[in-house]
């Protein structure tokens, strides 16, 4: 069998180790410690702009704790795009919140604008809007973040998949009340697992601290007037983030040559085409997803099995949230209806192996396979 060729696998460089060492060194593998602050540091000085961030154990705790800030209490309505992983939409459920869905637009594949609006006339008293910058591509996160603004409804961006991604150079992960990054597997940086929460606003920042470490007040005794979560990153798993922190953009390099190399690959055959992006915008290109025409007689799932035949592993578009069994009683509000662009999308696309250590050898399998599919 030929040697495996991943969709995208942790990529360490050996400077990760160091920063464990330094914490089994000093004895800091808990609690907190110099790798969970210099971390956080890393971060917003990487971001910039005066953004604070904290820490946790997963980017789906920080959605929640974003949603737990805003204040979202059973019944209250919160807006999501359907394109998306389920960590986006699931905190929302944690807080007894409703998520209605909202259909995508073709030129990111992220939240139609349009599509906002109508939701907006429809419910127009959402506690909160998720915006989310799918396979590491902005949305049209300035006129999210208006038609947020100009309601006085708090946006979070779900920037998971889009560190190092940006919008008119500003940052995605910055255009709303909160942003979350994530560092899970196989994000563009890992730590194994986690997450962290930024903002521009400190006092925000500080509240998600206090929740994520047991809401506990500050007394010798245990004191708690609310109820909190544990749901700080761990000193050792920092130490990876630090390391990794120092290739993110090498990361994003490495991304874009493997965008690039399938573009002239694909150049020649018109029934494929790339996931999108605005010419507005910098995407990290942490994967790189392809859609293929509804004419041609190829199939993803065909494209799919061919290169899983060959140990090579593919993934399909994120199955839409209002076709998730767990959702399907939940609101879906597309621009046309009955004519649903997210549904589209996930009916004619794949995601291939978008992973940073293939080599030429490695890509020239991969797409030698699909061409011989459209020949
Ligand atoms: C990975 C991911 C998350 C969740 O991050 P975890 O760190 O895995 O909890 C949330 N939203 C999107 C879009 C993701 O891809």
């Amino acid at each position: 069998m030929a040697d495996k060729i991943w969709l995208s696998s942790p990529t360490m460089h050996g400077e990760e180790m160091e920063f464990i060492k330094e914490a089994f060194d000093t004895n800091w593998v808990a609690p907190l410690g110099a790798n969970v602050d210099g971390f956080e540091k890393d971060v917003e000085d990487y971001i910039g702009g005066g953004i604070h961030a904290v820490a946790l154990s997963s980017g789906t705790d920080a959605i929640h704790l974003a949603l737990r800030i805003i204040g979202v209490k059973p019944g209250d309505i919160v807006f999501c795009p359907s394109l998306t992983f389920a960590a986006s939409a699931n905190p929302i459920t944690y807080e007894g919140g409703i998520p209605v869905f909202i259909d995508s637009e073709r030129d990111s594949w992220n939240m139609d604008p349009a599509a906002l609006e109508k939701a907006f006339e429809k419910y127009p008293n959402p506690k909160a809007v998720i915006s989310v910058d799918l396979y590491g591509t902005p949305a049209k996160v300035s006129e999210i973040a208006w038609a947020c603004a100009s309601r006085g409804v708090p946006m979070v961006d779900d920037a998971a998949e889009a560190m190092g991604s940006s919008f008119k150079k500003v940052p995605v992960c910055c255009f709303g009340m909160f942003g979350i990054l994530s560092f899970n597997g196989n994000k563009i940086i890992t730590t194994s697992g986690g997450g962290m929460l930024i903002s521009y606003n400190p006092d925000l920042i500080n509240k998600a601290r206090f929740l994520a470490t047991q809401a506990r007040e500050k007394a010798r005794h245990y004191e708690h007037k609310e109820i909190g979560f544990n749901y700080r990153m761990s000193n050792i798993v920092a130490g990876i983030g630090r390391g990794q922190m120092k290739h993110l953009d090498e990361h994003i390099n490495r991304k874009w040559e493997i965008r690039r190399r399938y573009e002239e690959a694909f150049a020649d055959i018109p029934e494929i085409s790339l996931n999108p992006y605005l010419p507005e915008t910098r995407p990290n290109a942490w994967l790189t997803c392809i859609t293929i025409d509804p004419e041609s007689p190829v199939k993803p799932l065909q494209v799919i099995e061919a290169l899983e035949k060959e140990n090579i592993e593919t993934r399909p578009i994120w199955k839409p949230m209002h076709l998730q069994p767990v959702y399907r009683e939940n609101d879906f509000i597309q621009v046309v209806d009955g004519v649903s662009v997210a549904e589209d999308i996930y009916n004619r696309g794949l995601c291939l192996p978008s992973d940073i250590k293939n080599t030429e050898e490695d890509m020239d399998r991969i797409i030698n396979i699909v061409r011989g599919l459209f020949r």
